[in-house]
């Protein structure tokens, strides 16, 4: 454990090289806010973040208070790992329902941090929750149009992962790939998307190993959303799955183990069925059980909420951005198993420009930073529940905070927490009353685009 922190110091040092010679390509700060980012050496405070025991007793506290307006149900467990997603073993998965899924009303579905490391999304929820108990006019004729279930924390694990015996909240999951546990030979390759335990340092260079196995969740979702790997191996279609997962991994290397590159230093991409090109395989309990509740509601809206990193808004403007949004993750697919074709409809996909520019719009007041949006840059990622859900014909609005846990901890976490709960809440209210449908979707086209990224933030002047 030593060992680890000397490392850090030593990167400490590299750092500190290049903030020195990016003071003088730089001139003036990288974005207004300027920060506050967390520094390499400074003590991460996480403390404000709700530990998983803390958000479970506080939904509790809730339901109790609640006099039958939202029910809490738990939907499974992160480590029920032998088909029953009831199993009682890891940390719960709790879904907070306001109404049922009747067909009668706009259903809608938001989780939040399916990356343990990305915790916003959960205290903007629980702000969310407690304005739709109160007993306002305005909450009730919301909830008299719309059901709203919220999932909290879809990634428990990640979120209490410890290092150096301290809380060090990650992305991945926590599992270890056993590929004869579900009937495939050993020596089958792990989905892409398996991580053996590494995580980012505070700021963005340099790695931790925390050394726990898991998978990023966001990458085992599939467009079919009853793929389940033992049932395909139990099918006989074990070898296409065998092939799948042993077809190289996502960035091709050399009989060194090394990663080539391009021309330009970029790593070659591979594009087999292991990569994310294609959807997940759904070896995570925490994603099968997500995808059983989408089942359940059958939402007409998802959001799901995430962190990301740091940019201004364009190169004229030197707003921090607090948070980029899409409508569109995923391209037109075909499931490479059963060869079922996926494409959202055109009415699905307007109703998804419509309430992401509603969203949009609730943010822009007068020139503070609380409008600086951007829309998260083009991507097709099938295997993330965004993108699958989405192919199944739900609106989607993809809500991306900046900075991780690593490189934020808990600073400005108040002032994000309300740039995620004003345009949820608003498009709940559109929902509610019809509005969003006056929206003209083409505005969707007009919110700038991802650029002006900062790399590192912790090197400023
Ligand atoms: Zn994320």
């Amino acid at each position: 454990m030593k060992k680890k922190k000397k490392l850090v110091k030593v990167l400490g040092v590299a750092l500190m090289s290049t903030m020195l010679l990016s003071t003088v390509a730089v001139a003036g700060p990288q974005s207004k806010p300027n920060g506050p980012y967390v520094e390499v050496e400074q003590n991460l405070s996480l403390q404000s973040f709700m530990s998983n025991d803390q958000l479970y007793s506080k939904l509790q506290q809730l339901e109790l208070r609640s006099n039958g307006k939202m029910k809490l149900d738990i939907a499974g467990y992160s480590d029920a790992m032998n088909g029953d997603l009831m199993e009682q073993s890891g940390y719960p998965l709790y879904v907070v329902k306001f109404g049922d899924a009747d067909p009668n009303k706009k259903k809608v579905l938001i989780t939040s941090q399916i990356h343990g490391n990305e915790p916003i999304g959960t205290e903007a929820i629980i702000e969310l929750v407690q304005t739709f108990l109160s007993e306002s006019k305005e909450v009730n004729e919301i909830l008299e149009n719309v059901t709203v279930w919220f999932m909290p924390r879809i990634n428990p694990d990640g979120a209490a992962n410890l290092y150096q015996d301290k809380l060090y909240p990650v992305r991945y999951t926590h599992q270890t790939w056993d590929p004869e546990e579900i009937g495939l030979p050993e020596g089958t390759k792990a989905p892409w998307n398996y991580n053996l335990g590494t995580e980012r340092a505070q700021a963005n260079n340099g790695q931790i190993n925390y050394g726990i196995p898991g998978y990023d969740e966001n990458r085992d979702y599939n467009p079919n959303l009853d793929f389940r790997i033992e049932k395909y191996v139990e099918a006989r279609d074990e070898q296409k799955v065998i092939d799948a997962l042993n077809d190289t991994s996502y960035y091709v290397k050399d009989e060194n183990g090394n990663y080539i590159t391009d021309e330009n230093g970029n790593r070659v991409r591979h594009t087999g069925l292991n990569s994310s090109d294609y959807g997940g395989f759904y070896v995570t309990p925490e994603a099968r059980i997500v995808t059983e509740v989408f089942k359940e509601l059958d939402p007409d809206v998802y959001f799901d909420l995430h962190h990301r990193g740091f940019n201004t808004l364009t190169a004229e403007d030197d707003r921090s951005v607090p948070i980029q949004i899409a409508a569109v993750v995923a391209d037109p697919y075909v499931d490479p198993f059963t060869g079922k074709s996926y494409e959202v409809d055109d009415d699905v996909l307007t109703l998804g420009k419509q309430i992401n520019v509603l969203g949009y719009q609730s943010l822009q007041k007068g020139n503070s930073s609380f409008g600086a949006i951007q829309k998260y840059p083009d991507v097709n990622l099938p295997g993330t529940s965004l993108g699958a859900f989405a192919l199944n014909d739900t609106a989607i609005m993809l809500i991306e905070v900046k900075g991780q846990s690593q490189t934020l901890g808990q600073k400005q976490s108040g002032m994000l927490t309300q740039t995620v709960k004003i345009p949820v809440y608003e498009i709940l209210k559109g929902l509610g009353d019809g509005s969003v449908n006056d929206i003209n979707p083409n505005l969707y086209n007009d919110i700038p685009v991802s650029a002006n990224g900062i790399k590192d933030p912790s090197v400023r002047d």
